[in-house]
């Protein structure tokens, strides 16, 4: 199962496919994000629930370790560039 530590930059970064055009006003940001909560977790589309689309979209096209490898990799690059832009935020 997916492990998620609820850092929220996923949400934050929805212009980064079209996919999610529907969750935010253009600036990336989801519109049910609440701090780092999705506040409507329990009813999340299915685009925004990582195993469930796994078995949906892509069962057929990669093994689950290799996606949930992909996911983790794209977690950890979208952290990177948060403490990117709070360090050029801080320290110019
Ligand atoms: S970027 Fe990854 S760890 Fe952070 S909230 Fe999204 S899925 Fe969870
Ligand atoms: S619906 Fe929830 S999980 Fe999906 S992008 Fe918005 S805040 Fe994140």
């Amino acid at each position: 199962m997916f492990k998620c530590d609820k850092c929220g930059e996923c949400c934050r970064n929805l212009y980064r496919s079209s996919i999610y055009d529907q969750l935010h006003n253009g600036d990336g940001i989801c519109r049910y994000l609440k701090g780092n909560i999705c506040s409507i977790y329990e009813s999340r589309p299915l685009i925004c629930r990582v195993d469930e689309s796994y078995h949906a979209f892509f069962q057929d096209k990669l093994t689950y370790e290799d996606y949930l490898q992909l996911n983790y990799e794209c977690c950890g690059i979208l952290k990177s560039k948060r403490e990117e832009t709070l360090c050029q935020y801080h320290y110019g």
